[in-house]
């Protein structure tokens, strides 16, 4: 009798993902090799560093520069010869390059500039790929990686903790690059509220497969308590401005300046 195809996907996502994750073993089989989308990378990111203590529009310009690590073609994973992108940007590297991007991550006290936003960007967003499904190394991954997106539901403990650790950098990052005060002993109480929201629906999501039709919607409501009277703004609005903002500049059409007669 052959164990019908879900069955097995649902065991691997929920026990050797998890496990592999925690081993640190490269895992050979299974498809889910994409990574996170835009509510994770961007609308989870503005409203965890809001969570931190962040201004909302510093906190978007983090979840700009986390999602635009896979959409900005010199770092987007899906080029094929994009080997070492994927490695660095996309966590492919493990740890160690999750570690290489946070050493970039700096910042001027009291003034992030864009470029420091982009990189502390760079570095959530392989923090986070980090702990998505992880199927091949930097080479394979180029066969598999556009079959499907990665979603919070395929292993929620895992994508629990991932949230957890992302908030403990945010707020290093308070610290470190914002010069007014915020009382932390809050921000931390603020944060707990949510990750019992956050504990709660991943012990819900776990009891169904990972391919529920109801984890979209268990999901859903999940975001709604947290992001409470924000949540259009961080779903919709900033998901808005995010796609503006990457539209390239126009092109104007301006006469080119005269050139400077060389006088020697
Ligand atoms: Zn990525």
């Amino acid at each position: 009798m052959s164990v019908p195809i879900n069955i097995v996907m649902t065991a691997f996502l929920r026990v050797g993902l998890p496990l592999g994750l925690s081993l640190g073993v490269v895992i050979t089989s299974g498809s889910h090799a994409n990574a996170f989308e835009e509510p994770v990378h961007l609308s989870l990111t503005i409203w965890l560093a809001v969570s931190a203590g962040f201004s909302e529009s510093d906190a978007f310009q983090l979840g700009r520069f986390d999602q635009a690590t896979d959409d900005d073609p010199s770092t987007s994973p899906m080029p094929p010869h994009h080997v070492k992108e994927r490695k660095l940007y996309h966590a492919f590297g493990g740890a160690s390059a999750v570690h290489e991007l946070e050493g970039k991550a700096r910042c001027t006290r009291g003034a992030i500039t864009l470029p420091q936003f982009k990189r502390i960007g760079q570095f959530l967003h392989a923090l986070e790929d980090q702990y998505s499904h992880r199927c091949c190394g930097p080479i394979l991954g180029q066969l598999t990686i556009g079959e499907g997106p990665d979603k919070p539901w395929y292993a929620p403990p895992v994508f629990v903790e991932m949230v957890e650790r992302k908030f403990e950098k945010l707020l290093e990052f308070r610290r470190k690059c914002k010069s007014a005060s915020f009382s932390e002993v809050a921000v931390r109480s603020n944060f707990a509220r949510s990750k019992d929201l956050l504990d709660r629906w991943a012990s819900d999501a776990y009891e169904f497969s990972a391919e529920d039709e109801g984890n979209q919607a268990r999901w859903d409501d999940l975001i709604r308590a947290l992001y409470g009277v924000n949540y259009l703004k961080y779903t919709d609005t900033f998901v808005k401005a995010y796609h503006a903002s990457q539209k390239p500049a126009p092109v104007l059409d301006a006469p080119r300046p005269p050139t400077t007669p060389n006088i020697r």
